[in-house]
């Protein structure tokens, strides 16, 4: 009889992962003989937790807050985007044990503009990205590997913005939160990175009156589905993109990797997540 193949998803607490819902809707539509199970792994017993799920026979798993950055230092290999970002979301177990960590949240954020733009050039543009943390690290790494000329970020505690610049090169430049918007008028890429605008939290309050004309915006929320950033951006004729397709398709390579199949762009997904 064939075996089933496990995966899953780390984390504590678990509640807030639409992991299980993406990969669970995959396994039945591919009819593939798996599961993905979300486990609740506290941060003290992470290495024992690792352990079980590997001697269980997982060919791997998602990982969530608050492992992403303590998760690399049980990996026996690391790919490059994830050690450039710092923290990993995907690991992969080998047959004799082995851990591989990846990053694929900079491959589902560049994927899902591409998917909707696919004309879309960055080559000598510049972009501003606002937020610091886990997320906009991703974002900048991919920004960059498409050729993106500059990078402004900015962040409300700047250190943050400091030390993701020292750490991701010289083209991703540091301005302040209170920034004046008339900088902003060689910039056509925006990426909201921050919370600002995701449901129970402020709205996004900068302005982009001063922007290229056609800019693209992203904001990588996706509750809701078009924040007060990307209204505005629409109202002022710019192309927007929330953060769903960043969502979905950053669980592709671990679907991929564990169970075997690449799962197509589709739509149903989509709500499917966004309803819930
Ligand atoms: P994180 O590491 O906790 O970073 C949060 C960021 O938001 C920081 O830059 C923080 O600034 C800023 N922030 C929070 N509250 C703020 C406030 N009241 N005013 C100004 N700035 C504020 O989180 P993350 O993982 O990077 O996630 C950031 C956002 O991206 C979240 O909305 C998350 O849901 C979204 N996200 C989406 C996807 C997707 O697949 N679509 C993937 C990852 C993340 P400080 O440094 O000053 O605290």
């Amino acid at each position: 009889m064939k075996k089933f193949l496990l995966a899953g998803v780390i984390g504590f607490p678990l509640f807030h992962t639409k992991s299980p819902i993406i990969h669970n809707y995959w396994l039945k539509k591919y009819n593939i003989k798996g599961y993905y199970i979300p486990i609740e792994i506290k941060p003290d017993n992470l290495k024992e937790g690792l352990q079980s799920l590997i001697n269980l026979g997982f060919k791997g798993i998602n990982v969530t807050i608050p492992h992403k950055v303590n998760i690399l230092s049980f990996a026996d290999t690391i790919t490059d985007r994830a050690a450039i970002i710092g923290a990993a979301n995907t690991l992969f177990f080998s047959s004799d044990g082995k851990i591989r960590a990846d990053n694929t949240d900079s491959y589902g954020f560049i994927k899902s503009i591409y998917d909707k733009y696919p004309n879309i050039n960055f080559q000598e543009e510049k972009a501003i990205v606002f937020g610091a943390g886990g997320a906009s690290r991703a974002v900048i790494h991919s920004l960059l590997n498409e050729g993106i000329s500059e990078i402004y970020l900015i962040n409300r505690t700047k250190q943050k913005a400091m030390s993701v610049s020292e750490q991701l090169g010289a083209r991703v430049k540091v301005l302040d939160w209170n920034v004046n918007s008339k900088l902003f008028k060689n910039v056509s890429f925006v990426i909201n990175s921050t919370s600002l605008g995701m449901k129970g939290n402020p709205p996004f309050h900068h302005s982009i009156e001063d922007l290229k004309k056609n800019s693209l915006l992203v904001d990588l929320i996706y509750d809701p589905q078009e924040t007060t950033f990307l209204k505005i951006g629409k109202e002022l004729g710019h192309k927007t993109l929330n953060g769903i397709g960043m969502l979905i398709n950053q669980a592709k390579p671990g679907f991929e990797g564990w169970f075997g199949i690449k799962p197509n762009n589709d739509e149903t997904l989509k709500k499917i997540v966004l309803d819930e």
